[in-house]
């Protein structure tokens, strides 16, 4: 069987994982302290100074901010508001120290303020990549990674000494032997690469939501920051980095990334 035919006989498995994503439409400029924006100057305050990096003590690049509030409608604010903030250090010296983990808080900080009061004065402007306002999102239909199939209901075995593989659906009650396709659950079912809202998460190896620290229950993705994308930084060797959050404790988030 061709895997044309197999996807179209999948598609109700597909339908159902489908999810709409948003890629960040942009343009260069600051804007609003509290806009949403890749780089630039991100809202600061009192309760929300500035973050430094763990290792070299100085203050982080601005990647993200994300104004929970003003997001698509069609999301209905699954994610509180707010702002949602990433920062990172992008300081040769500190390549190699972490980043790559969840909650670590050594060369990455996430964390959702709630604007009030003015901004002070004096941050401490440390902005080397240029500001990309997002003004707008671009709808797309996004499904889901082949390290996360097992999980929702479609199975792989491989047999290598044959380069061929069987697939079974036990919702569907279907099952496809003999495949010879390498890709197969790449064509089934794939998430896009590149800086997205919503959707699933693009995992460059394994499936990786974390557990909040408070509840232990599984954390939602929220966004994807790719490298070279809008934030012009590479995570290790084109690595993909995720901000996830918690479905109960919104202040809780985590950033994680990962590279092959
Ligand atoms: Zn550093
Ligand atoms: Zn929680």
């Amino acid at each position: 069987m061709q895997t044309e035919e197999i996807v179209l006989r999948l598609e109700p498995w597909r339908v159902k994982q489908r999810r709409p994503a948003w890629k960040p439409l942009i343009e260069d400029g600051e804007g609003a302290a509290t806009a949403s924006k890749f780089c630039g100057t991100p809202w600061t305050g009192p309760d929300a100074p500035w973050p430094d990096c763990g290792h070299c003590r100085q203050p982080l690049q601005p990647f993200l901010q994300l104004d929970l509030g003003d997001l698509p409608a069609e999301l209905g604010q699954p994610f509180g508001i707010g702002l949602l903030q990433l920062f990172y250090c992008t300081r040769d010296e500190c390549e190699g120290y972490g980043g790559w983990e969840p909650f670590a808080d050594d060369l990455s900080r996430v964390r959702v303020v709630h604007p009030s009061g003015p901004m002070p004065a004096a941050s401490p402007q440390r902005v080397s990549f240029p500001t990309k306002r997002i003004v707008g999102w671009d709808r797309f239909l996004d499904l889901p990674k082949p390290e996360e199939h097992r999980e929702l209901g479609l199975k792989y075995t491989y047999d290598h000494k044959a380069g061929t593989v069987r697939l079974e659906c036990e919702e569907l009650g279907l099952v496809f032997d003999s495949i010879r396709d390498a890709y197969l659950a790449e064509n089934v079912a794939n998430a896009r690469l590149g800086d997205k809202l919503g959707g699933w998460p693009a995992w460059v190896q394994n499936v990786e939501y974390p557990s909040c620290p408070r509840c232990e229950r599984r954390m939602v993705f929220v966004f994807q920051v790719d490298s070279e994308h809008n934030v012009p930084f590479m995570f290790g060797d084109a690595g993909c980095g995720h901000i996830t959050q918690c479905p109960e404790h919104k202040e809780v988030v985590a950033f994680a990334w990962a590279c092959h």
